[in-house]
């Protein structure tokens, strides 16, 4: 019933490009003490969104200290998901009625699915409110049993919360993205590790492509060369505002004629929202040949995604709520400059020298964005310390010692 996910298999070797041998040396002595444990983690989608990403990369390392990685997708119904999204919201904050149908959808499909939960696993790492229920819903079994929490938790809808909270309470371990977003009233007795993910240099989405390469990419998703480019690559998701990513765009364009503007979006499986919001995006664009707006659907994928980064001349993240977002590092990890919103996990990923870039107005927005694309070497330098950042902080790398660090600490 759940999904049992197949990646391919990696080494960790070739990170020594990127990292160096002491922090793989570092690595496999962590790891040395979990040979032959069976790690499960399980989420929500297969493909979409932040956690996807991040499974794909670090499963196949794991399994490549001996440790019996494996991760599993749950099932669900758009009703499920639709319910899910709403937490997810409202966890960040957003208002939400709470009904009794939907705790029953919620709590419903969770027993459902904790007859699934694979077994002969020592260690099961839940992603996110989704599936959060499992560990209640199932028991402990032998199993040690640890939540991740991707999402800005910090000041949740008090009553999405205070129904989820029993549930979480029970896990062994609780991970977070930032200490601030861990909430008051579960910083009491609850284990709690705070861990930033991070990306994964020798992927697909994030691997330094030839610029001749990024340039067919770009001619072919219809992006003229000989134009600036602003890019912005989200979900199709109101806190992401696409919309106000169009408004900007239309100021920057009375100043600088010419700038095009990319809206590359990834429509997820467990985000029903997503297509009417794209739908808003694609009637707002219509009528403009400078606006690309892209999806996976249409044949955008990581390869793309990577080379939008790469090519444009300013990359946006619009966000009014994140997460950590992901998207910052895999940017700046192109050397491209960045001009983004400060919540939640982005700033951290902005070097301190960048701190003019994260900004709150559109009317920054529209000023710094004017600035980079009036001067070359300055979008440089800002590239360049972005790209800097994210080798030392964010790479998947440290994520992986962090994670390894905590299994082998819960016997
Ligand atoms: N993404 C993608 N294609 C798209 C849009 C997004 O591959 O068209 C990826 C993006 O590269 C990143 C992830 O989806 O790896 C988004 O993660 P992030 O943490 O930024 O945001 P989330 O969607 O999890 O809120």
């Amino acid at each position: 019933m759940m999904q049992n996910v197949d990646v391919a298999p990696k080494s960790l070797q070739p990170y020594v490009e990127h990292v160096g041998d002491e922090a793989l040396d570092e690595l496999r002595s962590l790891a040395a003490p979990l040979r032959g444990a069976r790690v499960a983690h399980i989420n929500a989608t297969a493909y979409g969104g932040g956690v996807s990403e991040l499974l794909r990369s670090i499963i196949p390392l794991y399994r490549s200290f001996g440790v019996e990685a494996e991760w599993f997708a749950i099932p669900g119904r758009s009703e499920f998901f639709e319910v899910t999204k709403g937490f997810h919201n409202a966890l960040q904050g957003a208002e939400y009625d709470l009904t009794e149908s939907r705790q029953d959808t919620w709590v419903g499909h969770n027993v459902r699915l904790a007859r699934h939960v694979p077994e002969g696993f020592d260690y099961i790492v839940v992603h996110d409110p989704q599936p959060a229920g499992l560990r209640q819903l199932h028991g402990r079994g032998d199993a040690k049993w640890v939540w991740r929490c991707h999402i800005d938790t910090s000041q949740p809808n008090p009553e999405v919360f205070s129904f989820l909270q029993p549930f979480i309470q029970e896990y062994d371990a609780l991970i977070f993205t930032m200490d601030q977003f861990v909430p008051d009233a579960l910083r009491d007795g609850q284990r709690i590790a705070i861990m930033p993910p991070g990306i994964d240099p020798l992927s697909p989405k994030n691997m330094a492509l030839p610029s001749n390469v990024s340039s067919q990419i770009m001619a072919w998703s219809g992006v003229k060369l000989d134009q600036d480019l602003l890019t912005q690559v989200s979900r199709f998701d109101p806190w992401k505002d696409p919309m106000g990513v169009i408004e900007v765009y239309r100021r920057v364009r009375k100043e600088a004629p010419g700038t095009q503007l990319a809206l590359v979006g990834q429509m997820a499986l467990d985000d029903p929202e997503g297509w009417d919001i794209y739908n808003q995006v694609a009637k707002e664009a219509s009528g403009d040949p400078d606006i690309h707006v892209l999806t996976n659907i249409t044949g955008v994928g990581n390869m793309e995604v990577n080379a939008f980064q790469q090519h444009s001349t300013v990359v946006l993240q619009k966000s009014i709520r994140e997460g950590f977002g992901l998207i910052v590092s895999e940017t700046l990890w192109k050397g491209t400059p960045l001009v983004a919103g400060r919540v939640g996990g982005i700033p951290m990923q902005m070097p301190e020298e960048n701190d003019k870039y994260l900004v709150e107005t559109n009317d920054e927005y529209v000023e710094r964005i004017l600035e980079l694309l009036g001067d070359p070497r300055t979008r440089q330098e800002v590239g360049t310390r972005g790209r800097a950042h994210v080798r030392d902080r964010f790479l998947i790398t440290r994520l992986l010692a962090d994670e390894l660090r905590l299994l082998g600490s819960l016997d």
